[in-house]
């Protein structure tokens, strides 16, 4: 057990430092790329960009089937280099790994986090050109939109996750977590995750949300340096940091749950992010059939520890309260007859709808399914406080009442984690000037998801809010942006100078009419969204599908039909052909056996 590598005992290829005593000590001189960019305001748009606080769509959005055309060709070309990466790699050319080409001719690229935006870009970048390393505390991709399926046995952890190293094995991977950025020197301050056989208070090798980054603030917390210092020293506590160069930074870390300041729900609810919460929650269901199971429990203690809330009628919580109803009423009412019945999943909204993304007609037939479904959906209610065993509410007609649990799951939102707020605090002024909303706690990101403010710093996916036009926090928009970061930077293109840039005046040149505003052949990011999928519970499921904004384009359906849809799309979208078949494999074996229930 003594032998797991400690970060001091880390030499990362000459280029990481490892820094006990004192890590401001830079141990190896790193060469500078720093980007030739002239300051993006004097070459690129921006610089026609007077005014700096106009609102509105920016730049110009291109007509959807333009927008089409560039993914389609975009998308080709991302297939070609990474089929001609297999290939040369399968001919045993190109089996070197990335720090073997001579590093002084590649940039430095440190991608932060390994999830949807950080896995598109490991996929499509280019180390002929590229010094990529990945940094994050998880040493693989997840696909999270299975995981509610997950915490029920549906399908299994393993076939929802693709390591880093199986991604591009091209690249660098460190499993730490990014604690701070040191824009001055270009070096990222890492900590590694705590050792489960070194420190007996971590129990598990597994991430889960409920450990991440528990700094005690809350959302509303807001910019207090005070805070954010005292979150940092924190965090560090006992713990050896190491550093990381970097020419240019990607930050790709996510978000964490939000708990809106509610007293208790870090400590009683079990959230739903990680494979780590996943795991947990497989584990707890079948618990609470247990206890209720002990002789001699009385009916009201059942009925408690059968009692399941589910806080949140956005799509992780709609799905998650769908397929635990699935499981209780298919395998678990089969194995613990006598106390099944007992059984009730509840949903909580604040809201007087749930799944609030899609169209009206789709969030009524979500809650009828749901409801056929079994679960007790409560609308227009608000969670005050969860305690041990009950959660406090304040229902539509202004009562407080109490609803006792065997088991909270909280899934109300989502919140930025405390590096992105240091980023933002950091950069200082710009990054205010850009806030959309104001006082938001994501980098504000320019057209090519360059940090505003930074001429060092890209950000992608649910840290980032891009300025003008904002996208919803998904998987989709993060993984289109990854793809989109890495042919940026496989371009060589003149990256900095993104802090440079001001919002336009109404009359300027859209920037996707002058392709090559950054000295490369790309045009600013465009999103295209695909549409939305839920599933519902009851072999039920809602699809909404689009094709950018054009509504001509749009296609609804709910129920049985859209649940095959939504199956062949997931199916469609695993990251490989491995977790393709896992996944297929897993649903075939639930239809035949049903969700395994042992308690590991
Ligand atoms: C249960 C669930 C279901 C969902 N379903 C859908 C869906 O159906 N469709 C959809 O479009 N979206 C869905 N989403 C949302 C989607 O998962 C997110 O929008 C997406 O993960 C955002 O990608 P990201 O790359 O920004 O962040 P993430 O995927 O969250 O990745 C963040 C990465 O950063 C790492 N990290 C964290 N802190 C640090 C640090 N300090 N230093 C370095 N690395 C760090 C993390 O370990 C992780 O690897 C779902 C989310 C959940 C939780």
């Amino acid at each position: 057990m003594s032998s797991v590598s400690t970060p001091a005992a880390i030499r990362f290829r000459g280029d990481v430092h490892s820094s006990r005593a004192d890590r401001r000590r830079v141990v190896v001189p790193r060469r500078h790329l720093r980007a030739r960019v002239p300051r993006a305001g004097a070459e690129s748009d921006g610089d026609k960009r007077g005014g700096d606080d106009a609102e509105g769509q920016w730049p110009a959005e291109p007509p959807t089937w333009m927008v089409v055309a560039e993914k389609f060709a975009a998308t080709a070309g991302d297939v070609a280099r990474i089929t001609k990466r297999a290939m040369s790699r399968r001919m045993g050319a190109g089996t070197s790994n990335a720090s073997e080409a001579p590093p002084r001719r590649r940039k430095r690229v440190a991608v932060l986090g390994s999830g949807w935006a950080a896995h598109a870009l490991m996929k499509v970048a280019d180390t002929d050109l590229l010094d990529v390393v990945v940094v994050s505390p998880r040493n693989y991709f997840l696909f999270t939109p299975m995981l509610p399926s997950a915490c029920v046995g549906t399908v299994e952890f393993r076939s929802l996750v693709e390591t880093v190293k199986v991604s591009n094995p091209l690249i660098q991977y460190v499993e730490a977590e990014v604690v701070d950025v040191d824009r001055t020197r270009k070096i990222l301050t890492c900590v590694a995750p705590r050792d489960p056989y070194a420190d007996p208070a971590t129990s598990s090798c597994m991430p889960s949300s409920s450990a991440d980054e528990d700094d005690g603030r809350e959302v509303g917390d807001g910019f207090s340096e005070a805070s954010l210092d005292a979150s940092l020293e924190a965090s560090l506590e006992g713990r050896e940091t190491f550093e990381v160069p970097y020419d240019v930074a990607v930050v790709a870390v996510g978000e964490r749950p939000a708990t809106f300041g509610v007293p208790g729900v870090r400590q009683n609810c079990v959230f739903l992010k990680e494979i780590g919460d996943a795991a947990a929650l497989r584990r707890r269901i079948v618990q609470c059939f247990e206890l209720a199971s002990i002789p001699g429990a009385t009916e009201t203690e059942v009925r408690n520890a059968l009692s399941f809330c589910v806080v949140g009628g956005g799509a992780t919580g709609v799905e998650f309260a769908g397929t635990l109803a699935d499981f209780v009423r298919s395998d678990l009412a089969a194995r613990y007859p006598v106390v099944a019945d007992k059984a009730q999943v509840t949903l909580l909204q604040s809201q007087a709808t749930v799944l609030t993304q899609f169209s009206a007609g789709l969030q009524g037939a979500a809650i009828g399914a749901l409801e056929g479904a079994g679960v007790n959906v409560r609308l227009s209610v608000r969670v005050q406080e969860v305690r041990s065993d009950r959660a406090i509410i304040r229902n539509k007609e202004g009562e407080i009442e109490e609803i006792p649990f065997g088991m909270c799951v909280w899934s109300a939102g989502l919140d930025s984690r405390p590096l992105t707020e240091r980023l933002v605090r950091q950069v200082g002024s710009p990054q205010r000037k850009f806030q959309r909303p104001r006082g938001s706690k994501k980098l504000a990101v320019d057209p090519w998801l360059r940090v505003v403010g930074a001429d060092d710093l890209m950000a992608l996916g649910d840290c980032s809010s891009l300025y003008g036009a904002p996208l919803p926090a998904t998987a989709q928009v993060a993984a289109q942006q990854g793809a989109y970061a890495a042919r940026l930077l496989n371009d060589s293109v003149r990256l900095g100078g993104g802090g440079e840039l001001t919002s336009p005046p109404a009359a300027a040149p859209a920037p996707w009419q002058k392709k090559d505003a950054l000295g490369g052949p790309l045009g600013p990011f465009h999103f295209l969204s695909l549409g939305l999928l839920a599933y519902v519970g009851d072999d039920r499921a809602l699809t909404q599908f689009e094709l950018g904004k054009s509504q001509r384009l749009r296609y609804e359906a709910s129920g049985r039909f859209a649940f095959l849809l939504w199956k062949s799309v997931y199916v469609t979208k695993q990251v490989s052909f491995r977790n393709r078949v896992l996944i297929l494999f897993d649903w075939m074996k639930t239809r035949v056996f049903g969700r395994d229930t042992s308690i590991f």
